[in-house]
């Protein structure tokens, strides 16, 4: 009897797992089990709606949903749908792949302020997110403090600072690209707690913030006095030389060059926030908006024998959508040797009804040539229960 392994979690993490597990049991029976009616994950929901070329990776995934053994279980949550318990007794291994999608707390007065997002929500609502379909009010937004220096951060403040033009070939949602095209926006603050040499962006991430055609990115070269650490990898050393090389060519830059200014302030910490402020160890910077970019936590799983995890849910919140390729095929391995002494339990199989592949792709067409229209590689479709009618074809 052949093997069935449910893996929670339809995101890269998740597809990572499914490849390196038919990479060494070709055959072996897969499904892939999600809350939302489409599959992806982070990659739908996360990664900015700009960066169309981070997306492509959901290609290869999809050549995946292809396969004949592999299965996608969407709009089932596990724990409410089905229990961990049942899925434990029909499945003979469980991965979960579930993420991190709740927004750490900066821990600070006025941060439950309704001007004061965290980026998850922000994020999931450009790229419409059915369970985030109302954003902040951007109606008065002049200045925004995005709080962190990881690349997380810098996806908030490049969508907030790109033109209409540049968001144009974008799947940002309608509603919030017309949002942030008519705020009044003037000033974003990219504000880290510790100085620049130990700030987490990459590169090409941030040397994107000092192309953009209606925003120029300043620093102040008193805080760029630091060298990147005499020791440590190699890589982690050229990524900070690089950052530093980067920001140093910002703080030449002239105030005023354009319409938007994105500065970046480095050894300020929150302190508080209040309505159009936020108080740092620095001073005080008006802020008409908050996003906080801090990092990310994820809900609790059973552990225990047969259950393995991958990705976020694994590691925590740290590394890109590559990062997960190698670190999921090697749980696929654990998760054979695992299963190669064991025999098939061919458990009871409760799943509850769901959204198979097909649905998925009518609502993927639905969205491509809704897209297709306005010259944009898709417009989500953000109701879940329209999400719902279009992928049972109704
Ligand atoms: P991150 O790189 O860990 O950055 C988190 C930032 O939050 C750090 O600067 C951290 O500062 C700061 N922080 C944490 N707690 C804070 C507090 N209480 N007050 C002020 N600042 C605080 O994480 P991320 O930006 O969320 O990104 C997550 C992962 O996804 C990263 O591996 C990132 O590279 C990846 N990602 C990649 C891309 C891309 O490749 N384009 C895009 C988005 C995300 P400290 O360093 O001082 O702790």
């Amino acid at each position: 009897m052949t093997h069935r392994v449910a893996i929670v979690g339809a995101g890269p993490s998740g597809f990572y797992a499914a490849d390196g597990l038919l990479r060494g049991q070709p055959g072996l029976r897969i499904d892939i089990i999600d809350r939302l009616p489409t599959p992806f994950g982070l990659v739908r929901a996360g990664v900015a709606p700009d960066h169309q070329g981070t997306k492509a990776v959901v290609r290869q995934f999809d050549r995946l949903l292809s396969q004949p053994d592999v299965r996608f279980i969407g709009n089932v949550e596990v724990g409410r749908d089905i229990t961990w318990d049942d899925l434990r007794k029909a499945y003979d291994a469980v991965i979960v792949a579930t993420g991190m999608v709740i927004d750490r707390p900066l821990g600070i007065p006025g941060e439950d302020l309704p001007h004061v997002w965290g980026s998850w929500k922000f994020i999931a609502w450009l790229n419409g997110h059915p369970d985030f379909r109302r954003g902040p009010d951007l109606g008065c937004v002049r200045s925004v403090a995005v709080i962190g220096n990881g690349n997380v951060a810098l996806d908030v403040a490049r969508v907030l600072a790109k033109s209409p033009e540049e968001m144009a070939k974008s799947d940002v949602v309608p509603e919030a690209g017309e949002a942030i095209a008519a705020a009044p926006l003037t000033d974003i603050y990219v504000i880290g707690r510790r100085g620049p040499e130990h700030a987490s962006f990459t590169g090409n991430e941030l040397a994107e913030m000092g192309r953009l055609a209606r925003a120029v990115a300043l620093a102040d070269p008193g805080a760029l006095a630091a060298e990147p650490p005499a020791d440590g990898p190699t890589p982690e050393r050229l990524r900070k030389a690089k950052n530093l090389e980067i920001l140093r060519g910002f703080a030449a830059n002239r105030a005023g060059a354009k319409p938007l200014s994105v500065h970046f302030l480095f050894s300020a910490t929150p302190v508080a926030i209040r309505p159009g402020e936020i108080d740092l160890s620095t001073g005080t910077l008006p802020a008409d908006l908050v996003v906080t970019c801090i990092g990310y936590r994820g809900e609790a799983f059973p552990q225990g024998e047969g259950i393995f995890s991958v990705g976020w849910a694994r590691r925590g919140p740290t590394g890109t959508i590559p990062t997960n390729r190698a670190d999921s095929h090697a749980v696929a391995q654990e998760v054979l040797g695992w299963l190669r002494d064991r025999d098939s339990k061919n458990g009871p199989y409760p799943l509850p009804s769901s959204i198979d592949v097909e649905g998925w792709r009518r609502i993927d067409q639905a969205e491509v040539a809704a897209g297709a229209a306005q010259g944009r590689p898709r417009v989500k479709v953000t109701d879940w229960q329209r999400l719902l009618r279009i992928a049972r074809g109704e």
